[in-house]
């Protein structure tokens, strides 16, 4: 069984953890999920966005 092996070079190369992922794509002003736009993150509840600059 190899299985345990690919298990753990799959969670070595993983650039960036999801919960540092989540809280950027969170809006601030509202929690709501935010949409990415071209170069910035626009919230679809409250009209708040950020660009690709403040993160
Ligand atoms: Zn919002």
């Amino acid at each position: 069984m190899t299985n345990c092996k690919t298990a753990t070079d799959a969670d070595g190369v993983r650039p960036v953890p999801d919960a540092h992922e989540a809280l950027e794509r969170t809006c601030p002003n509202c929690g709501a999920d935010m949409h990415s736009q071209s170069c910035k993150l626009r919230c679809p509840r409250c009209g708040y966005y950020k660009s690709c600059s403040d993160f």
